[in-house]
């Protein structure tokens, strides 16, 4: 046999331009470098992790085992398993008041290619999308991605990191085309009241733009805080607004690659095009175990919540105790977003000494638009988290 050992690759090839301003997630790097330390024998306390540290539920691996052993391993429709777009349109409906049918719905493969989609459908030269600071950092690539321009609107945590609907009715150009939302947020936690969701809908259809609402982190709330769909606030904001959620983060199935878009027919139909040429259909057996999530037990969701509930305390109360660090008490997802700037470091500096003396990984709060803060995830066990906070006092102590 002939292998190709011994030759050395060798191109130039000249990249298109779309993708020279494209960076690769950074997240994904530094939990990769901690991932290589603990390789190494070091024992690295982790906060980087950005899914669920639980296995998926039992019922829904079964529902996926058994549509392999049925057969559905073939092609299926581009836009999703017609049962599970109408399992997702009742879904929406019941739980979120989203007026939605099957047809309003598409499958995708998680909730970052139902929103990479919409950009690629949505979004001309020269559009502008609204994107609230601190944000999940795929939003800005995936505008870029589509040729669109991002407008940031900064907050600040004196407003628990939330836009006000001031801020955003300032924020309104005649080119702007979409104000994306996520509630509760990645990377800070934050979760918008009824409320303020209304108002903020208000300027919406004042204004006369579009609303992307990402759910994806709906079911992760604490301390009593409700989850509120900006398409439910009015049938006229309803008729501006396009929700995409995915079973990622609320299930456990991160590595499944389901999602969804709800949204215009005519905004589903362009994404399902779009995706017949990409894609295709997710995975067919994967969108069974999808299936089974919606109308199984939900209370293996409830004690994943439970047990983030149970960490995310405790890692407030040390948190609390460690001076220099500050933190807005965030009541959803699996993240907490401390403020670093007391301790005279910017993000990433911040993050490579602490991995470096203290062996703890964290996010910088850089990679999301927001250099005075590290992002911690309480997806991890309470040892990790115990230990690891100890570490991070050490650290911020030592520099005061
Ligand atoms: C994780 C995440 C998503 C989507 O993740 P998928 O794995 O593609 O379903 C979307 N938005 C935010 C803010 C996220 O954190």
């Amino acid at each position: 046999m002939k292998s190709n050992q011994g030759f050395r690759l060798d191109i130039a090839m000249k990249l298109a331009a779309r993708v020279s301003h494209v960076t690769p997630s950074m997240t994904l790097a530094i939990a990769a470098k901690a991932k290589a330390l603990k390789a190494e024998g070091i024992d690295v306390c982790s906060f980087t992790t950005g899914e669920p540290d639980f296995d998926t539920p039992a019922h829904i691996s079964a529902a996926a085992k058994q549509a392999l052993d049925e057969g559905k391993t073939k092609y299926g429709p581009a836009a999703g398993e017609p049962k599970l777009r109408e399992a997702i349109a009742l879904k929406l409906q019941n739980e979120n008041g989203l007026c939605y049918g099957a047809e309003n719905v598409i499958v995708t493969n998680g909730g970052k290619q139902s929103l990479y989609n919409l950009m690629q459908v949505a979004i001309e030269p020269g559009d502008e999308v609204i994107i609230p600071v601190p944000y999940w950092l795929s939003y800005p690539e995936m505008v870029t991605l589509a040729g669109g321009t991002s407008v940031f609107i900064q907050t600040t945590a004196e407003n628990d990191y939330k836009i006000t609907p001031q801020q955003l009715r300032q924020a309104v150009t005649p080119k702007t085309k979409f104000l994306m939302l996520n509630s509760p947020s990645n990377p800070t936690g934050m979760v918008y009241s009824p409320d303020e969701i209304r108002a903020i809908a208000d300027v919406v259809v004042e204004t006369g733009i579009y609303v992307v609402s990402d759910e994806i982190y709906e079911k992760l709330l604490y301390d009593g805080a409700k989850h509120f769909s900006i398409g439910a606030a009015s049938p006229e904001v309803f008729d501006r607004t396009i929700t995409s959620n995915g079973f990622a983060k609320g299930y456990s199935m991160t590595g499944w690659r389901v999602g969804y878009l709800a949204g215009p027919v005519e905004v589903i139909k362009a994404a399902s095009a779009l995706q017949g040429h990409s894609t295709s259909n997710v995975c067919t057996f994967a969108q069974y175990g999808a299936l089974a999530a919606l109308q199984g037990s939900q209370a293996p969701v409830e004690e994943m919540r439970l047990a983030f509930a149970e960490r995310r305390k405790y890692m407030l109360e040390a948190l609390k105790s460690i001076p220099g660090l500050s933190c807005v008490k965030p009541d959803g997802a699996f993240y907490l977003f401390p403020d670093i700037s007391q301790t005279g470091l910017k993000s990433l500096d911040f993050c490579a000494a602490l991995l470096e003396e203290q062996q703890v990984a964290a996010i910088p709060g850089i990679a999301f638009g927001a250099d005075d803060n590290i992002r911690l995830s309480y997806a991890t066990d309470m040892e990790t988290i115990k230990k690891g906070l100890e570490r991070l006092e050490k650290f911020v102590r030592s520099r005061a």
